[in-house]
């Protein structure tokens, strides 16, 4: 063949079943905290989104993919949402699937169920961002939205920091059962609030898909740290431009903050710049100081990246290999 390789090649394949026993949320962590770095220093990008309605079953379509050097990681996450999955197939309505590659040849390396994988990288960067933006004598956390992924951000949050109170919010307080929930488990009250008393909150986390603001810049008292987490498409907002305007704001990827993160609002009124935005990686490397007094808002407006998932996928394929629990296939 002249000298081109033949040679057998392994695909690596971690079902979506087996993340649950093979992700710890500490290893979500550490591979968030990780490649938010690398993302500041250069050594990871992500590649623009691609997002498409696919005139089929009312489904969004879409990729987010990245190449992390430092960490030899290239692949894709794709996936989105079916909204009638659940109806009329009792499955859930987000699905996604990550592929990893060889960034020396290209060849594909694993496929990785990206479900839960995706609720476990998105409470990991909240909770990077509390652990490195939050102040040290942070008491009460504050949780806006019960939806799917709330349970997710609330017991990683409760995991990075002493929380000794929770209090929530969401457009439907019947639904806020299964936060109490969580917070009983870990051993931490939890009281349903409305908005106004988000004033007590040290740390706020919101996580709705709401289009209009929720949480005003009056609800936040100085000092605060707000992780807007739900924000991750052209028009969602969940908080007060004020409050950004006011804010140290700082995000995953500056790139997407500024046109499908919650920053796009203030940055299309022009109450903020885009050099206003800062990435969390570089306050995790130590390049920029972060909070810098206890009365300062800081703000965290995570949009999702593909290196996050790329990076968790990373580390689960690493963990099912050396546990003998993967499934291998000879290309
Ligand atoms: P979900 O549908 O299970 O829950 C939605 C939540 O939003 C509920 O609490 C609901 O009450 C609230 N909500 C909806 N409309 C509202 C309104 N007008 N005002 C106030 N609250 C409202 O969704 P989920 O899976 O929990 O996801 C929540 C959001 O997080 C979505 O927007 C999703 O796209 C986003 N998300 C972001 C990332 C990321 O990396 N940043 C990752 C996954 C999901």
């Amino acid at each position: 063949m002249g000298g081109m390789q033949t040679d057998a090649h392994k695909l690596t394949i971690v079902p979506e079943g087996m993340i649950a026993d093979l992700l710890t949320r500490q290893a979500a962590f550490d591979a968030v905290e990780k490649v938010f770095a690398s993302m500041a220093s250069g050594e990871a990008r992500n590649f623009p989104v691609v997002r498409a309605a696919l005139g089929h079953e009312d489904a969004l379509y879409g990729f987010k993919g990245g190449f992390d050097r430092a960490g030899g990681v290239l692949g894709l996450k794709a996936g989105g949402y079916w909204p009638h999955n659940l109806e009329r197939r009792g499955l859930i309505n987000h699905q996604s699937t990550v592929l990893l590659f060889d960034p020396d040849s290209g060849r594909v390396n694993a496929m990785v169920g990206g479900n839960l994988l995706t609720a476990l990288r998105t409470a990991a960067a909240s909770s990077v961002s509390i652990k490195h933006l939050a102040r040290d004598d942070a008491k009460t956390l504050g949780m806006i939205g019960a939806g799917h992924q709330s349970a997710f951000q609330l017991r990683a949050a409760l995991e990075i920091r002493d929380f000794e109170k929770v209090i929530g919010w969401n457009l439907h307080p019947d639904k806020l059962g299964s936060l109490a929930q969580v917070a009983k488990s870990m051993g931490v009250p939890f009281e349903a609030v409305p908005l106004e008393r988000m004033t007590e909150a040290d740390v706020i986390i919101s996580i709705t898909s709401s289009f209009n603001a929720v949480l005003m810049a009056d609800h936040v008292s100085p000092g605060t740290h707000v992780a807007c987490m739900g924000t991750d498409t052209i028009g969602k907002q969940e908080v007060e431009v004020a409050l950004l305007a006011k804010a140290s704001v700082f995000t995953d990827e500056v790139a997407q903050s500024v046109s499908i993160g919650e920053a796009q609002h203030a940055i299309s009124m022009g109450l903020i710049t885009e050099t206003d935005v800062k990435q969390i990686g570089a306050v995790i490397s130590g390049s920029h100081v972060g909070r810098q007094s206890d009365d300062e808002i800081t703000l965290f407006d995570g949009t999702g990246v593909g290196l996050q998932d790329l990076a968790v996928a990373d580390s689960i394929v690493k963990a099912a290999v050396a546990q003998g629990l993967a499934t291998v296939v000879q290309l």
